[in-house]
């Protein structure tokens, strides 16, 4: 192990020239002028998966950018490692926001800037130098390794659910490793071990037949608007818990050590609420804003629509009202469900003088990583010998479909072990990696193979 955290240690120059290779190819994957880049880019990181000791390395065509992927299956009875990453990337404009071109990494004061410098190049060339490492020493990993590296991601991986519906055996391993996320902040390592998922539902309201004068009808009929309003208004009790019946039931709750855990981050309501220019938080009483954001189930208006919105004033009593709404799920709930109980429940307080129409639009399942399980213990002591300081647990508010993917189809756990800063400018000009933690990543990345076997033995599969 010594041996290979000091031969990381003492080839950062040549990383730095391989990466700069790396992220000058332009492969953007939303512009079809980039599709041969895009290729070339596949090309490379074939190329590079042998070069590192990766074997059955092998470029699959899809309808659109290739998937590459590979593995080294040279460790019986330890675990197996699925390693998904991308190597598109977002594109460049505006262009004349950057301080230096995007292709050309450069680095300034602690930082290499260059469009997939975070995301995902950087992070996934950080773990090819960490397997690079093992093989020079050791002549092998401390576990099985598989990657699978797709380069549509940043336009919604529309391939991959398929690919991996029909490489199951391909992909067969026992957890799932992504680095394209954040740490919790500069210098405080962190795992992220929880996503939200989805519904999105878009509501219709219909009152009279056809648009009227508010004069002549104000006052006899029920306005859609307002309607529509009052129900959604409704959606939030006094202490802000949504109030659609059974919308908590299947919610995973809290765990002791959870809750103790986000209260020892370094965190500040004060400077968050500053951030944002809100005068006061807002959320359900009871649980702190990260605990809200990060692992309670949430409802937002995203926009609200009808009558009249142009110049001057037009005194209209609109026939339709228009909303959509969307509801942060976490574990357990189930997004099908969920928006099968907002329809039942706006269709049971709808008043009378209206007609209602609720459709689902989109939908996904929230994922979670229980905190005591072998992957999430092989982070942590990992992060910590990376980067010498405990990291902190946290999760997401968001969402990434892939991971519910690789649990529903292949039945594995995701570890998120990102190495980017939040600040770091991914999908905007001026796109950077900090120095100090792609080499920590590198670290970590070397001591998580090596601690997920520690932690994988005790049946704890
Ligand atoms: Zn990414």
């Amino acid at each position: 192990m010594q041996n290979v955290i000091s031969f990381l240690d003492s080839n950062k120059e040549r990383y730095l020239n391989e990466l700069t290779e790396f992220l000058s190819i332009p492969s953007v994957s939303s512009q079809s002028n980039h599709n041969g880049d895009t290729r070339k880019c596949a090309q490379w990181v074939a190329d590079q998966m042998r070069t590192i000791g990766m074997q059955n390395v092998q470029i699959f065509e899809t309808p659109g950018h290739p998937i590459v992927c590979s593995e080294w299956m040279g460790a019986p009875g330890k675990p197996t490692i699925l390693f998904y990453g991308h190597y598109d990337v977002q594109p460049v404009d505006p262009l004349n926001l950057w301080t230096s071109p995007p292709f050309q990494a450069t680095i300034r004061g602690d930082n290499l800037y260059a469009r997939g410098s975070a995301d995902d190049k950087g992070q996934v060339f950080i773990h090819f130098k960490a397997i690079e490492a093992y093989m020079k020493n050791e002549g092998k990993l401390p576990v099985n390794i598989k990657m699978i590296i797709e380069g549509e991601e940043e336009v919604g991986s529309a391939n991959l659910e398929n690919f991996v519906k029909e490489h199951k055996q391909l992909l067969k391993s026992d957890l799932v490793l992504i680095s394209d996320s954040s740490m919790f902040k500069k210098g405080v390592p962190s795992v992220c071990y929880g996503l939200r998922g989805l519904a999105y539902m878009e509501v219709e309201v219909t009152g009279p037949n056809s648009d009227l004068h508010s004069g002549t009808f104000g006052g006899s009929v029920h306005n859609p608007i307002q309607a529509l309003s009052e129900l959604i208004a409704s959606l939030h009790d006094k202490n802000g818990k949504v109030t659609i019946k059974g919308f908590y039931n299947d919610v995973r709750a809290l765990s002791k050590k959870e809750r103790a855990a986000y209260k020892k981050l370094p965190w500040s309501d004060k400077e968050y609420s500053k951030n944002l220019g809100v005068k006061q938080l807002y959320g359900e009483k009871g649980y702190s804003s990260l605990e809200r954001v990060w692992a309670r189930p949430t409802l937002e208006c995203n926009g609200i629509w009808g009558g009249y919105t142009g110049e001057g004033a037009k005194t209209v009593l609109p026939s339709k009202a228009f909303a959509k709404i969307s509801m942060r799920l976490v574990p357990n709930q189930k997004s099908d469900k969920i928006a099968q109980l907002f329809e039942k429940h706006l269709k049971r307080i709808a008043p009378k003088t209206i007609d209602l129409k609720v459709k689902a639009l989109h939908g996904g399942e929230a994922a979670i990583t229980p905190i005591d399980s072998p992957g999430v213990k092989a982070a942590v002591a990992a992060l910590e010998k990376g980067f010498g300081k405990k990291p902190l647990y946290q999760r997401e508010g968001g969402s990434i479909p892939i991971v519910v993917q690789f649990k529903e189809i292949l039945g594995l756990d995701t570890v998120l072990l990102g190495f980017g800063l939040p600040d770091e400018n991914a999908h905007a000009p001026d796109e950077h990696i900090n120095l100090d933690n792609f080499f920590g990543g590198m670290r970590t990345s070397a001591h998580f193979y090596n601690e997920l076997t520690n932690y994988w033995g005790n049946g704890k599969k």
